[in-house]
């Protein structure tokens, strides 16, 4: 077996409900929380003003903070810090960040700033477009709390960061970015819009398919993929047509964190590679971006064997995916992806997910530039090595 790292949470706090300890464990962490605000309707809703009232009776002093909309990008991540440092931050602080995969990125990004000395921009640190500067000053502690089940961002070690000119989206990647604590309860999604729990669901399910079989997986994230993708698709199913079926968002929520696990200690690929590349060229958002994309990334990496699945790992998905008594094609060569690519673009059209590139608003001339951005970490975790040709290929086939 080969040798590995693995990073994760130090504490799970997982349960319906369990958004009322926060005020509890924030105090074990810290005198004072920034607390970062992924979305404005959370932040002044009933549940938002309990949030920061159980805080503060918990003896917490709260500095909250609202990330504009969008998904953070360098100019938002410097004004948030040049706020952050305002506030004169100490190892006594605890930061927080409350949303979706936007508002934990803050949090982790603003974690890792707060005390830089020298307080330089997010951009340096970034990987493929800054300067190459490294955290080594203390970075504070953290609690994400999802309030979708997606990106699984309470269980990495990296923030995603944009920027429309120049177009880039690249991660500010460090092992001391990993929240200390995740708090997931998953009655918080409830609220989610129908087309965020949808676009939120696909990207978990495709950073599990892609870390599954990343050429960087170990035996530790495939097992957490095995079970996350149980039931993944009935479960996704219900939530979309009842947005509080308990079971169903409790199994979303556990599935996204698993798969942020997975995909920060295991890499991703082709699907991740080019939603890259399509939140900085369209600003597709990027749920829908994965979603879109996982079909052509199964359809990629058909050939490639996954060890430890004797059927091929086409079966195993589509066993697990579904239910536990689906019976798995025969391994004829072939059929297996056809069948799970059918799977998947039923669940994309019960979704009301469009398949091609053109409905982003992609066109013949942006793919080169499309391949371009795509190219980072992600991509190169793909199991197929795939050149900058094939890519256009396969995405020009996509309009
Ligand atoms: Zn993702």
């Amino acid at each position: 077996m080969n040798a590995f790292d693995f990073h994760a949470p130090s504490r799970i706090v997982f349960g319906w409900g369990r958004i009322a300890e926060l005020g509890g464990i924030a105090a074990s962490m810290g005198k004072r929380a920034l607390l970062v605000w992924g979305s404005r309707t959370l932040a002044n809703s009933e549940t938002g003003r309990k949030i920061i009232d159980d805080l503060q009776f918990a003896g917490v002093k709260v500095l909250a903070m609202q990330l504009p909309p969008g998904e953070p990008d360098v100019a938002a991540i410097d004004a948030l810090a040049a706020q952050v440092r305002a506030e004169k931050p100490t190892r006594d602080d605890v930061m927080i960040g409350i949303g979706g995969g936007s508002g934990m990125d803050a949090a982790k990004a603003l974690s890792g700033l707060a005390l830089d000395p020298e307080a330089a921009s997010v951009k340096d640190f970034l990987e493929g477009v800054g300067t190459g500067r490294k955290i080594t000053w203390p970075v504070l502690p953290t609690i994400a709390v999802p309030t979708t089940a997606g990106t699984g961002s309470e269980a990495t070690f990296n923030a995603v960061i944009s920027s429309r000119d120049p177009p880039f989206k690249k991660s500010f990647r460090d092992h001391r970015l990993m929240p200390k604590v995740a708090l997931i309860d998953p009655q918080l999604a409830c609220s989610a819009p129908k087309n965020v729990t949808a676009w939120a669901g696909m990207d978990a399910l495709t950073q599990l398919v892609e870390a599954y079989i990343s050429r960087k997986a170990t035996d530790e994230t495939q097992s957490l993929c095995i079970r996350a993708f149980w039931g993944f698709i009935p479960m996704l199913r219900a939530v979309d047509r009842d947005p509080c079926h308990r079971e169903g968002r409790e199994r979303l929520a556990i599935a996204a964190m698993r798969s942020g696990t997975a995909l920060a200690n295991g890499g991703l690929g082709l699907a991740h590679g080019v939603a890259a590349g399509l939140g900085s060229l369209k600003g597709t958002p990027h749920g829908l971006a994965c979603a879109i994309m996982l079909p052509a990334a199964i359809e990629v990496n058909a050939e490639v064997e996954v060890e430890g699945t004797y059927l091929g790992w086409q079966s195993t998905l589509l066993q697990m995916t579904l239910q536990p008594d689906y019976e798995a094609p025969p391994p004829i060569r072939g059929e297996r992806h056809r069948r799970l690519v059918q799977v998947i673009q039923t669940l994309l059209a019960d979704l009301e997910i469009p398949t091609r590139l053109s409905a982003l608003g992609v066109t013949h001339s942006d793919i080169p530039e499309l391949v371009r951005l795509s190219q980072g970490s992600s991509l190169s975790g793909n199991p197929k090595p795939i050149t900058e040709a094939e890519l256009a290929v396969l995405l020009e086939s996509m309009l």
